[in-house]
């Protein structure tokens, strides 16, 4: 049965999403610091994690950014067959939130055009993303996006006999050029398979994976652990410090892909990794 969801009802849950990722650090991510300072052995580096525990906690009791880099602003939509959006144009109301949110919240302002750099001023316009799933809900990932995290991702299109190792060896390239860039601890999202584009989307799907929730495939799971391992053991550390951890987790999604290619797409998440889920 058709489902009505009004354009005032998304624009209110994404304006109040957006607030509360900004200061409020998702538990995964917090987990993920906790656990890296537990396993960290460079006392610069368990200093630098202590004051990342200190950043969150003070964010959230305070309700100020975690970052100064409050982020352009992203909406994974997942949209019920069977939902009906009404009053107007979602995407005008998408805005509208941001708008909304970022002069309201005095948020920093990061959205320009990419040639005269000329800056919107309201963080407009959400970079919007929608998939089409059975139902009749209206699920949101609000995910205010650092830019130096964003600016480390990269992708490509391997040949087809370069296989797993090849995979494995174009992600620790990737890691090896960004060092300490995506400010680590750094979650990595791996997309493998689909094309261009669609290897770049599964790539975000596997960053914003819970990191506490290994890939169902055992030979994937494995593969996750064997790069975060292998990317650890490089010594980069918190914000370069040298130290054990440099990546909380390697998340990895697969999809179908042509039998002439090999896409694959690395996409970091800083230690700052803001996401909130809404469902209407
Ligand atoms: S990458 Fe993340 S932690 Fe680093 S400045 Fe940007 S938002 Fe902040």
């Amino acid at each position: 049965m058709i489902r009505e969801i009004s354009c005032g009802d998304v624009k209110d849950a994404v304006r109040g999403a957006i607030l509360r990722a900004v200061a409020i650090l998702p538990d995964d991510i917090r987990r993920g610091i906790r656990d890296a300072r537990a396993s960290e052995s460079n006392p610069l580096s368990q200093e630098l994690l202590d004051i990342l525990i200190s950043n969150y906690e003070i964010s959230q009791k305070h309700n100020v950014p975690l970052c100064q880099d409050t982020g352009a602003l992203c909406v994974y939509i997942r949209i019920g067959q069977d939902v009906h959006i009404t009053g107007g144009d979602v995407s005008v109301a998408l805005d509208e939130a941001v708008r909304e949110a970022y002069e309201g919240g005095y948020l920093r302002k990061s959205v320009c055009s990419p040639l005269d750099r000329l800056n919107t001023r309201d963080n407009t316009p959400a970079f919007i993303d929608w998939e089409v799933v059975p139902g009749n809900k209206l699920q949101l990932l609000i995910v205010p996006k650092g830019g130096g995290c964003e600016n480390m991702s990269r992708g490509s299109i391997l040949k087809v006999s370069d296989g797993m190792e090849g995979v494995r060896n174009y992600v620790l390239q990737c890691v090896r050029d960004a060092a300490s860039a995506p400010c680590p601890p750094y979650v990595l999202g791996v997309g493998i398979g689909g094309n261009m584009e669609s290897c770049a989307r599964l790539s975000k799907k596997a960053l914003y994976r819970d990191i506490c929730a290994p890939n169902p495939d055992p030979a994937l799971a494995e593969m996750e652990n064997d790069l975060k391992d292998s990317i650890n053991a490089m010594g980069i550390g918190v914000a370069g410090s040298g130290g054990d951890i440099t990546c909380m987790r390697v998340n990895v999604e697969t999809h179908f892909t042509h039998i002439t290619s090999l896409p694959v797409a690395v996409s970091f998440g800083c230690n700052s990794l803001r996401k909130v889920e809404v469902t209407l």
